[in-house]
């Protein structure tokens, strides 16, 4: 599925996953995605390179600001963006995920943007359409365009990722955030170590190329990023913890920790934060060290990017019949 070039050096139809890209794929959509950074702080953001295009957002998962993001990356170029609310669509009727992949595929988008809660399922759904598809979260296993949007925001803050020490911490089990994470910046040459209590580390994960730690202090010694996960209360179905408060005691960053990192350390949280659980609000709001606006604003230029360039790439893959 990736012979040709491809728009701007990216040769998939889709999106599904960092897994599996390269570092020159990984770096053709940070720098597409560092183009549109400046365009997005005018007061004209607007451009018309998807002018004609369908996007339809599907959300089988509740999200506030990957949706809105991608809502915004889709307006901004042009296209026509849709929102399907699961909760009042045929979904709730008992139509299956296949099904309304389906019917609105017969609708003719040009990319189909979806959130579920089972891992796999967004792949499954992207070999039944003709559209292109960007995997939005899958239940716990991928959540490509956090990951580049946080490697787009490090990039920026820190001039490389190659070298990097990067903590990402707290509730790995749990956290496609991690997953998509754990991959890119392993990939593009960065020192990833995981730290989280024994309980919220899945088997076998330092065969990803990690480290693991379950002490906040010597996990964080030296480290140039510390990225803080959501406690996903959502996702757990046993005891993972005795309290929140002690979670907070030995894992939540606050300053006390924070000073075993290196001075200028990044803070970094995919949101939404839970503060005074995964981190303390102080530190959060730490404007000089906290990058989680920038985050947030890096989200709709990485979109932009990855709209852009999986529309391009469409026109060649249907030729082709792939
Ligand atoms: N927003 C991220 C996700 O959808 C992180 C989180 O929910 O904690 O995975």
């Amino acid at each position: 599925m990736n012979d040709g070039p491809g728009a701007f050096g990216f040769p998939h139809k889709h999106l599904l996953g960092i897994e599996g890209l390269n570092p020159i794929e990984i770096t053709a959509l940070l720098d597409r995605a560092e183009s549109y950074v400046e365009q997005n702080r005018q007061a004209d953001k607007k451009k018309a390179v998807l002018s004609g295009r369908t996007i339809i957002n599907l959300f089988f998962e509740d999200s506030t600001r990957t949706r809105t993001s991608f809502e915004l990356a889709g307006k901004r170029l042009g296209g026509d963006v849709i929102n399907m609310s699961v909760a009042t669509s045929s979904v709730k009727k008992g139509e299956t995920l296949i099904d309304t992949a389906m019917t609105l595929n017969a609708m003719h988008p040009d990319v189909l943007v979806v959130r579920h809660p089972d891992s796999g399922s967004v792949k499954l759904l992207s070999e039944k359409v003709n559209c292109a598809v960007i995997n939005a979260g899958d239940g716990q296993h991928e959540h490509p365009t956090q990951a580049l949007l946080d490697a787009l925001t490090i990039r920026r803050r820190m001039g490389k990722i190659q070298g990097l020490r990067v903590a990402i911490c707290g509730d790995i089990l749990h956290s496609r955030v991690a997953r998509s994470n754990i991959h890119l910046l392993t990939t593009m040459g960065a020192r990833v170590r995981l730290i989280a209590p024994r309980t919220l580390i899945p088997t076998g994960i330092e065969h990803m190329g990690v480290e693991v730690f379950n002490d906040m202090r010597e996990g964080l010694e030296d480290c140039d990023i510390v990225m803080m996960l959501r406690l996903q209360k959502e996702r757990m179905d046993g005891n993972y913890l005795p309290s929140v408060r002690e979670f907070f005691h030995f894992f939540g960053l606050d300053y006390a920790k924070l000073e075993g990192a290196k001075p200028n350390a990044l803070i970094m949280h995919p949101g939404p934060m839970n503060r005074g659980v995964e981190i303390d609000s102080e530190v959060a709001d730490d404007f000089g060290r906290s990058a989680i606006h920038e985050q947030v604003e890096m989200g709709v230029a990485v979109r932009m990017a990855a709209l852009e360039i999986l529309t391009a790439n469409l026109e060649e893959h249907l030729q082709r019949n792939l």
